[in-house]
């Protein structure tokens, strides 16, 4: 089942045009589309398929994100490559809070893989995952409880020095009550850290309805530097720094060559990545996917 939205979910504007129709090229083959509000600019994926309909959008041993299967070469590269970011996010974090450990709450931790590096780095760790198959997994890689949801969760009056959304933020159906309640567990002086691709990057451009960063129908929001701040100002959140996350354009950049060719070339791929992340450099706000470091407005 499809839903609706009617009014914009930054600035409630109800007038939209539409940006892009692009195809569900991982599993389902639909095709959806974007639109963009004629008031803030903020793109969205509308109609989209309502939260109980979404799960069957993610069932896909392609979908790779949440899984971690061995199987083919992609899935390979994709594997090494989180290694490499996974280090990367730890120091991340610890330089973006300025604490060598504290309390993380890791919201959409699929199968726990940073917070299992957070963890053996003395961190206090909790997770939120939405996906039962995911969850087991990191549940037991932690050997902690992992909560559901945000809204039935076991932080009682807990607040947290970081809170990471690793490429989560754009699938969440319920965005405004997320916001909310991450708002009121982020401890005065924490940080929130929030990776998303970047729909006004120089790649975006190029690949237009190819770009793999679009996942339609699993990615309901297409944030740009210019709407992602609209958007947290009205949970009191401002953004701080913008940091580019380099690793990620080769993975987006091979998948949407694939989907415009039909086929995976590695070494197109990696130039393609080089390519974006060096158009990049010159703007750090052109970057294929961006990790906005964001506070409370105190
Ligand atoms: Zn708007």
């Amino acid at each position: 089942m499809l839903e609706i939205l009617s009014k914009c979910p930054v600035c409630t504007h109800n007038y939209f045009s539409p940006f892009l129709v692009c195809e569900d090229y991982t599993v389902s083959k639909e095709k959806f589309q974007i639109v963009s509000c004629k008031n803030c600019g903020f793109k969205f994926t509308n109609p989209r398929p309502a939260s109980a309909d979404i799960a069957r959008y993610y069932h896909s041993d392609s979908y790779i994100s949440h899984s971690n299967t061995k199987k083919g070469i992609l899935a390979q590269v994709y594997q090494k490559v989180r290694k490499i970011s996974l280090q990367s996010k730890l120091k991340h974090i610890q330089k973006e809070s300025q604490l060598q450990k504290g309390k993380i709450l890791d919201y959409g931790c699929g199968t726990g893989d940073f917070l299992k590096i957070c963890q053996d780095n003395d961190w206090e760790i909790n997770g939120i995952e939405p996906e039962k198959i995911a969850r087991e997994q990191a549940e037991s890689l932690l050997n902690t409880k992992i909560d559901e949801n945000i809204f039935e969760n076991q932080f009682e009056n807990k607040q947290f020095d970081v809170i990471t959304l690793w490429h989560v933020l754009e699938h969440i159906h319920l965005l405004d009550e997320t916001l909310t309640m991450l708002q009121k567990l982020l401890s005065p002086n924490g940080v929130i850290l929030i990776a998303v691709p970047n729909c006004a990057s120089a790649d975006a451009q190029k690949w237009k309805e190819y770009w793999a960063a679009y996942d339609l129908p699993r990615h309901l929001y297409h944030f740009t530097p210019q709407t992602l701040p609209l958007l947290l100002e009205k949970y009191h959140i401002k953004i701080d720094k913008y940091i580019a996350m380099p690793y990620d354009s080769y993975y987006i950049s091979l998948l949407s060559r694939k989907y415009k060719t039909g086929k995976l070339n590695f070494l197109n791929g990696f130039f393609d990545g080089f390519q974006s992340n060096q158009w990049a450099k010159k703007n750090s706000l052109n970057f294929s996917s961006v990790l906005y470091i964001c506070s409370k407005k105190q």
